[in-house]
């Protein structure tokens, strides 16, 4: 039997977490014949219930679960992990700021870098589910200074998720037929869902749908509110749906896309005039491990826009963090 992979999480005793466990003790990331370890990262007052869900998971029997470790220390969590899921973030309290929410994630996020540093395997994988997470990705990445920044990456996948259901819908297509769709820029409401290049068995999504108002108007902002209308109809945010999104971004990180595209938050070079240093969602093709990103679009007026915007947003969160950097 191959050695076991050993996948760290944050945030165990969350929401998210309740859905992600399980998958991936099933065996969603790397597949059907590979065992894994769970390095299990939660805050001190959060044990107890860690404890608990892990007595659930023993309670499935999961044949490729070969242990779990339960910790409130990083460096234990991430200690020669193959792959970590940060899922735990500090969520919005009544009358906190934007900018106080974004310095205390950015205080998280610094000491889990230099855990992360310090303990991870160089080669593994790193995707980012808490919020801000584009911006916790990139505090986690400049305090890691010795693991690779490719290596870093942040979700926006629920967003690509998200658009394509709602294109499939529209084109009155199947959902896996369409390929090419990018999702651009921060995991918030500025987030910008590209049709521009988008198929349906080679054939254009938007010559198919032939109605822009409906991409601009309905499903661009639809898809930027769809956490909204998640917590107004059923109480609670989103859960299953960003846990199989996570799942996705790192089953086709680890195993491929077979070609097609996805979208992943990713750091910026400077590609596309996207400012350096950014943790930004563009379009990739994941293939033996690696992720490419798609080379050689051209934009018209409307991507600039859109582009435009969701930058100016990073940036500003940038700005509300420098100091941490
Ligand atoms: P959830 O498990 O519901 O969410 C975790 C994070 O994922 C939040 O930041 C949430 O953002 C984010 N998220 C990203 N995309 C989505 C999406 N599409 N839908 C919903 N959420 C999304 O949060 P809980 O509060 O239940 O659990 C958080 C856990 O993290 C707790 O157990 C807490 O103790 C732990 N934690 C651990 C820390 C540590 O280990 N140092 C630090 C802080 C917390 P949003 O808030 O915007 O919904």
């Amino acid at each position: 039997t191959p050695t076991p992979k050993r996948i760290a999480v944050t945030g165990a005793a969350g929401q998210i977490c309740y859905a992600l466990l399980f998958r991936i003790a099933k065996n969603d990331v790397y597949g059907p014949d590979q065992p894994v370890i769970l390095q299990l990262l939660d805050l001190p007052q959060a044990q107890d219930a860690v404890r608990g869900v892990v007595m659930e998971l023993e309670d499935c029997a999961f044949p490729l679960l070969v242990d779990t470790i339960i910790t409130d220390d990083p460096a234990t969590a991430f200690r020669d992990a193959d792959a970590a899921f940060f899922v735990g973030s500090r969520p919005r309290s009544k009358g906190m700021e934007r900018r106080d929410l974004l310095s205390a994630n950015a205080e998280i996020f610094r000491a889990q870098g230099r855990a992360l540093n310090e303990a991870a395997k160089r080669e593994a994988k790193v995707v980012v589910v808490g919020n801000p997470a584009n911006t916790n990705a990139m505090i986690l990445a400049a305090n890691a200074p010795d693991f690779p920044t490719e290596n870093v990456t942040s979700m926006i996948r629920l967003d690509h998720n998200r658009a394509l259901t709602q294109l499939a819908a529209k084109a009155g297509v199947a959902v896996d037929s369409i390929d090419r769709l990018a999702v651009w820029g921060n995991h918030s409401p500025t987030m910008f869902a590209d049709w521009t290049n988008a198929t349906s068995q080679d054939d254009s999504l938007s010559d198919m749908i032939g109605d822009d108002a409906w991409y601009r108007e309905t499903l661009i902002p639809n898809v930027a509110r769809r956490g909204i209308s998640i917590i107004e109809a059923r109480g609670a945010s989103s859960t299953a749906s960003a846990a199989n999104a996570a799942i996705g971004h790192m089953h086709d990180w680890i195993n491929g896309s077979d070609g097609k595209w996805g979208s992943m938050g990713v750091h910026s070079n400077g590609e596309y005039d996207i400012p350096a240093g950014l943790m930004f969602g563009v379009p990739v093709i994941c293939t033996d491990g690696r992720y490419e990103r798609v080379e050689g679009l051209t934009f018209n007026d409307f991507q600039r826009e859109m582009m435009a915007r969701t930058i100016a947003e990073l940036q500003e969160e940038r700005e509300a963090v420098a100091a941490l950097l």
